[in-house]
């Protein structure tokens, strides 16, 4: 192993910062759910003409033994800021960069103050910095460093814990101290086992819990990748992804590489999704953590309730993630995946399920779990969805399912019946027309004793004649424009809804005429045959409790 002694650390130290020796190197932090570069963190790395590449290991112990530890931070700093404004110069999108700091910094200056200074010269503003401290430097002295770190965070810093789970106190430090992001280093576990997993969901569950975010580091693998995916583990960093990199070749990958730069003004929204925790039993309800008394809380469930996380913009819907109990209730709904569903509901008309459509707008407005029962394909099921983070152009949706198949209480048939006996109490005629083809495609029933005539002629006799023969002569036009199948369509669109109610007076059985509510909705039935989807439902109700 290189020996590098510790007099030519002290000896060499101010050189190698004036001649550029040392620099800092770059590693992206990757945000799990997007794979955009979030963040960098910058480490410090000494490039020794004689020596070669030293890494931290070798000197910062050093510098930190003769006090010089301040010196080496603060040069790294001005680095960043260098290429945070050579970035900003090329039009590159910018992103937040991570310095570590470590314990004897405080002791020997004001860092806060030496800090802001230099991001003053340089015209950087705080939230571009993130600060990285290890959990040992809060081993002692409590007091003080909670006042360090809260004047760190007044000034607009975010704060990392850095290689969480690698000391001794670790809980005392999250009990004790505010944090925004816990680091949990994968190489402090030595395999990727069923127990290590295991502490990792339960890490990332307990963060959660408290609201501070994750990152995890030292991911080299797609294995570790996927399950930290899995956890909801929010950020990834490692050599799977980059190893660290000096800044020219930084600002090459940038420009060369797939990786896309997250978007700065949306970190607030992605912390916000960052929040949901996908190992939760109740997902969309876990908000309120002073409620949770039964203890149940910070367990890692075998089986995670149905979730998915699915952003809207304008016309565009994307699932960003979905655990395999969501995928399971979708697949019984009868898409062959989540994929499959949300590649149908990109390629139709934005209106496809229009009472989805509906949810959504109402879990954006309330903020709320929204929860409603839908029907498809011949199969009932509850859609719970929660709007969790918003900007201009999109919202993010945790979203969870409960289907009722023949598997749970009570089977499809038998739920039929007792809705459709439901249906005929509630509506006194239902019929089914089709205005493209001039067609009455089904009278579905009728109490109301109206001739099965009226099914068996084109639609608009059918119309006039059922205008003509029950329909009170004084509303009788009124009716007729109400109906107009060939505008049906085009009046529903105008006033942005799927239906159109009026109330008209109508014969009765026993002759006399009453009023009735009737309302034409707009179908969306996937008949499988070509041209059949624009349907419309004619109902009709009757006002009073009187029945007919
Ligand atoms: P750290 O802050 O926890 O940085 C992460 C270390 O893990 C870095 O080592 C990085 O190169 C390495 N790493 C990242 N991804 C992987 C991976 O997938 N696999 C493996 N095996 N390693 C990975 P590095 O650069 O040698 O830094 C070591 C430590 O030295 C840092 O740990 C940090 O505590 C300290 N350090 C580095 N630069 C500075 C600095 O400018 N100032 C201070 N005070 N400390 C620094
Ligand atoms: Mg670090
Ligand atoms: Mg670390």
């Amino acid at each position: 192993m290189l020996h590098i002694d510790e007099q030519f650390i002290v000896d060499n130290f101010d050189d190698a910062l004036a001649n550029g020796a040392i620099r800092a190197y770059y590693q992206p932090v990757i945000r799990t759910l997007t794979e955009k570069i979030c963040s960098v963190e910058a480490l410090a790395r000494w490039q020794d003409p004689v020596m070669g590449l030293l890494s931290p290991f070798l000197f910062i112990n050093v510098l930190e033994k003769y006090r010089l530890i301040h010196k080496l931070d603060l040069y790294i700093l001005e680095n960043i800021c260098i290429t945070y404004n050579e970035m900003k110069e090329n039009g590159l999108p910018l992103h937040p960069f991570s310095i570590n700091l470590s314990r004897l910094d405080f002791d020997e200056i004001d860092m806060l103050k030496a800090i802001s200074d230099i991001l003053r010269k340089y015209n950087v503003p705080s939230k571009a910095i993130h600060i990285e401290i290890t959990e040992s430097v809060m081993l002692d002295n409590t007091a003080y460093f909670r006042r360090i770190f809260d004047s760190f965070h007044d000034a607009g810093f975010a704060i990392f814990m850095d290689d969480f789970g690698s000391g001794y106190s670790s809980l005392n430090v999250l009990k004790d101290y505010s944090f925004d992001v816990l680091k949990i280093d994968m190489r402090f576990l030595s395999d990727i086992g069923s127990r290590s997993k295991k502490i990792l969901a339960s890490v990332v569950n307990m963060a959660k819990a408290i609201g501070i975010h994750t990152l995890a580091e030292g991911v080299e693998t797609k294995e570790q990748k996927t399950f930290l995916r899995n956890i909801g583990c929010e950020m990834l960093q490692g050599y799977y992804y980059a190893k660290p990199m000096d800044g020219a070749l930084y600002v090459e990958y940038l420009s060369e590489t797939g990786f896309q730069v997250e978007d700065p003004d949306e970190h607030h929204y992605w912390n916000e999704v960052g929040q949901i925790n996908f190992l939760s039993p109740d997902p969309l309800n876990e908000n309120d953590y002073t409620e949770a008394e039964n203890g149940d809380y910070g367990f890692v469930r075998e089986n995670s309730a149905p979730l998915a996380l699915i952003e809207q913009s304008d016309h565009h819907v994307e699932m960003l993630y979905r655990n395999q109990a969501y995928e399971t209730n979708l697949q019984k709904l009868g898409f062959a995946s989540s994929k499959e569903m949300i590649k149908a509901i990109n390629e139709t008309e934005a209106a496809y399920y229009p009472n989805m459509d509906e949810q959504v707008k109402s879990s954006i407005i309330t903020g709320n779990v929204v929860k409603e029962d839908h029907f498809l394909n011949g199969i009932y099921f509850t859609y719970f969805t929660k709007c969790i983070a918003q900007t201009d152009s999109k919202v993010m949706l945790a979203a969870s399912i409960q289907t009722y198949g023949s598997d749970v209480d009570m089977s499809t048939n038998e739920m039929f019946d007792t809705y459709s006996r439901a249906l005929i109490d509630t509506f006194d005629h239902i019929t089914i027309m089709d205005p493209e083809r001039n067609r009455v495609t089904a009278r579905v029933y009728s109490k109301q004793g109206y001739s099965p005539d009226y099914s068996n002629m084109p639609l608009i006799e059918s119309i006039n004649r059922f205008a003509a023969d029950e329909v009170a002569e004084e509303e009788r036009l009124a009716f007729l424009d109400f109906i107009d199948p060939p505008t049906l369509r085009d009046r529903m669109a105008k006033i942005s809804s799927r239906y159109l109610q009026g109330t008209f007076r109508v014969k009765c059985a026993d002759g006399t005429f009453k009023p009735k509510v009737i309302r034409i909705t707009k179908l969306y039935l996937d008949l499988d045959v070509k041209g059949s989807r624009e349907l419309f439902m004619l109902t009709m109700q009757s006002i009073s409790d009187s029945g007919n």
